[in-house]
């Protein structure tokens, strides 16, 4: 705090920056920092900055900046100082205009659609697997990115060109005094930077893995798993650690990478971003906001939301509470100025103030593909609760077919085959499908998720392959 710096940019001309003051915002239940804001003065201008938690770096004052850490995490993190944070706060640069990363040395790691399943990622507190609880009070920030999928359907790629530094419980030798942590579902890579990846909770770790072997950007890594300590929800785990200015190895961010990567490589004209998620009472003010969202074609003009009682609201931040607990999923839709649609999904965890031991159930709802649906294609969808052995799920697919029940095992048993529900459907026209799948517990607190499922035309008449 009040310390000024000198920043050197890549392309040597300079910033001058001085951290001014540190907002951050907890919540009452866990005094878990839900959002940090850092006001500072860039090149002689004021400049209040969102750390992590979805927020992208900004153009201001002739660079670029963002904030991927402050203290106030550090403080009661169940996970140490992760981040190798010794200061107030760590801020980024780059020059205006540039790429966040070198063009050409990153790619999305996993050959998904954006957004397609539950994630936690850049400092939200971990919640998929029901683990956000009032008493549990030290707090998992989620410092790396985690990407929901359909356990062994998704495939896990390499985000950088790199060497193999571990794999399973093997690790290179040399490299016993480094980021890498061998684990049976997990694996390491190190790149040119100097950068350790980690891939996590593979259920299968591709043959070409092997130790000293040189893996190239988008080369095979594994099958997206719920292996290790995943809690048992289907997810890869990613994160990079590099040392960081503070002589300690740290996170190094990297959603704003993996954002630069998708539109890269995918192109999407449009994405609605609706997290992180929210943890609250019943009876307190939830703010929802859609502002982070982002269109192709420069401005996202629309902002509707539709709530689980049926209401809606419009605009990029709207406001609500709850009168029951449950785990809720609302729906944003957003639409650009050209008409194209896109949809996320806000989670509110709500925990009942005079029964805060009662905690509702959790949900985790995936799908594969997730890419170049076509109307009849067979859609393979996959459900797990947390919390809860009681009841069902039930399926509605938003095309008007008849709703589907399965029972997937209520997460007894973390590392259990079967412990997803598994159904198919197929949408036999094109449109964007919303999806949604829940469970009641014996209280009747219920748990509701969503999926978006774009449908594209059958591919046309003509000569079949
Ligand atoms: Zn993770």
């Amino acid at each position: 705090m009040n310390e000024a710096q000198e920043v050197e940019l890549a392309t040597g001309t300079k910033a001058r920056v001085k951290l001014l003051r540190l907002d951050e915002t907890r919540d009452p239940l866990r005094d878990a920092v839900r959002q940090a804001r850092v006001h500072i003065e860039l090149n002689g201008q004021s400049l209040v900055l969102t750390s992590a938690t979805y927020h992208l770096p900004v153009t201001f004052a002739g660079v670029q900046v963002d904030c991927p850490i402050t203290k106030g995490h550090v403080g009661n993190s169940s996970q140490g100082n992760a981040w190798g944070l010794l200061k107030d706060a760590r801020l980024r640069f780059w020059p205006s205009g540039s790429a966040w990363i070198e063009p050409g040395t990153f790619g999305y790691p996993l050959k998904q659609r954006w957004f397609a399943s539950h994630t936690q990622m850049a400092n939200e507190p971990s919640f998929v697997d029901g683990g956000e609880v009032p008493n549990e009070k030290r707090i998992y920030y989620h410092y790396g990115l985690d990407s929901g999928g359909a356990e062994g359907m998704a495939e896990v790629v390499a985000a950088a060109d790199g060497r193999v530094i571990s794999w399973g419980t093997n690790i290179l030798a040399g490299y016993d005094d480094s980021p890498a942590k061998p684990r049976y579902d997990v694996v390491y890579l190190l790149d040119d930077r100097g950068w350790f990846y980690r891939y996590s909770h593979l259920q299968t770790i591709d043959p070409a893995v092997r130790l000293g072997s040189p893996i190239h950007l988008g080369q095979k890594i594994g099958l997206l798993g719920k292996e290790g300590g995943s809690g048992g929800w289907s997810h890869l785990h990613f994160d990079i650690t590099s040392r960081q200015p503070s002589g300690l190895w740290g996170i190094q961010e990297g959603y704003a990478f993996l954002w630069e990567a998708y539109l890269n490589q995918y192109l999407p004209k449009l994405i609605a971003v609706a997290r992180p998620h929210h943890f609250a009472y019943t009876g307190e003010k939830v703010v929802f906001d859609g502002s982070k969202s982002w269109s192709a074609s420069g401005r996202v003009t629309r902002y509707d939301w539709t709530f689980t009682d049926g209401t809606k609201a419009s605009g990029p931040t709207v406001e609500r509470t709850y009168a029951q607990s449950g785990e809720y999923s609302e729906i944003l839709k957003v639409t650009d100025a050209r008409g194209e649609v896109d949809y996320d999904f806000a989670i509110v965890l709500v925990i009942d103030k005079s029964a805060s031991d009662q905690l509702p159930p959790t949900i985790h709802p995936a799908y594969a593909p997730t890419l170049n649906i076509r109307a009849g294609d067979p859609v393979t969808f996959k459900v797990r609760s947390f919390g809860t052995t009681f009841g069902n799920e039930t399926w509605d697919f938003g095309d008007g077919s008849e709703k589907v029940t399965v029972k997937s095992d209520g997460n007894v048993e973390q590392h259990a085959k079967d412990g997803y529900a598994v159904t198919q459907h197929r949408f036999a026209k094109p449109g964007h499908y919303l999806v949604r799948v829940e469970r009641i517990n014996e209280r009747g607190q219920r748990a509701i998720g969503h999926l978006h499922v774009p449908v594209e035309a059958s591919r046309a008449a003509g000569p079949t392959k």
